[in-house]
């Protein structure tokens, strides 16, 4: 008994063997991919787009979800705000290969200054591909003007620093646009040789370790904090300033990506006694938004109010389900 259970565990592998080697005749090797940006994925970076998966009417991401859109042939891997940008973050080689292409010199926020011809044909940016070998590319874009550490030819490891992140090509905040292609089409790392349509499946390019950083979030909490007047997506995006010790009014804000339809947002303030100072709840979500801010506050009396530890709350629910919270405070 015992040896026929053996002799059948035997063939299925030799099976799966031979379904993995007619794969290999395919398919690629597959390349194994490092972080591109020097930052830790949900922290100090977030995946704010993947690449579109277009079999459905709507294009959707690889968990068939709708963090992506149409035509959309990378990963976007963005900071919180500018100030992160400014205060300098490197864009990394993914994998060993050899820099093919590279382009510096494109000045960086022309999209966000309303120069969107500028950028015509350089929608890229400054960026880079580097050639792994076995027909594997990698491409970089959006970096800062100037900022480039590699030229054409040059070799690199995984990891190499190719320059910073930046603010050029066609973009409007700062993040670095990631594209991988095997044989000239472009790949989803998080889901190479995927069936079509499937949600979920095929496989995961990044480095094992990766997994964890790297595994999807529906809903991500980008920015959060306290401000002396309202704000608006620009102010979130520009860095808020936090409010003095004597605020005229206090104002608490949060922005949040990959938000879905029907999603019911509150954001409440409290004071130092645990009191609601303000509390907003504005109707479901109607569609999908790729980011989303909201703000609550309430002018402060002309001699001020109560000192103290003040906090805001952050709930996202959907569904009459609690899919994102998180608390903040701090004392004025
Ligand atoms: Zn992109």
């Amino acid at each position: 008994m015992k040896r026929a259970v053996a002799i059948k565990r035997w063939s299925r592998r030799a099976a799966t063997a031979a379904f993995c080697c007619l794969a290999a005749g395919a398919l690629a090797e597959p390349l194994t991919l490092s972080l591109p940006l020097e930052c830790e994925p949900g922290r100090s970076c977030f995946v704010q787009t993947y690449v579109a998966h277009e079999e459905q009417a709507k294009p959707r991401d690889y968990r068939c979800g709708a963090r992506t859109y149409s035509r959309h042939d990378g990963t976007d891997f963005r900071v919180a705000d500018i100030p992160a940008m400014r205060r300098g973050v490197n864009v990394l080689a993914t994998a060993a290969g050899t820099v093919v292409r590279m382009r510096d010199g494109v000045s960086d926020g022309d999209v966000l200054e309303g120069q969107r011809e500028r950028v015509r044909g350089v929608e890229c940016g400054n960026g880079v591909v580097i050639a792994h070998g076995d027909g594997w590319e990698t491409q970089y874009c959006h970096m800062a003007n100037g900022s480039l550490r590699v030229g054409a030819g040059e070799r690199v490891e995984a990891g190499a620093v190719l320059g910073k992140l930046g603010l050029s090509g066609m973009t409007e905040f700062p993040h670095l646009h990631f594209t991988v292609r095997q044989a000239g089409r472009v790949v989803d790392p998080f889901a190479f040789g995927a069936a079509e349509g499937s949600c979920g499946g095929g496989a995961f390019l990044w480095r094992p370790d990766l997994r964890e950083a790297l595994a999807y979030r529906e809903r991500e909490l980008l920015n959060f904090g306290f401000a002396s007047a309202p704000v608006g997506m620009q102010d979130i995006e520009a860095g808020v300033e936090p409010p003095g010790h004597e605020p005229g009014a206090l104002v608490a804000y949060v922005r949040l990506i990959g938000l879905q339809k029907g999603d019911r947002l509150r954001l409440v303030l409290r004071g130092p006694d645990d009191g609601i100072v303000a509390d907003h709840e504005p109707d479901p979500l109607t569609s999908d938004k790729a980011q989303q801010m909201l703000f609550v506050g309430a002018r402060r009396p002309p001699q001020g109010g109560p000192r103290g530890r003040y906090s805001a709350e952050i709930a996202v629910r959907h569904e009459g389900r609690i899919v994102l919270e998180q608390t903040f405070s701090r004392t004025f």
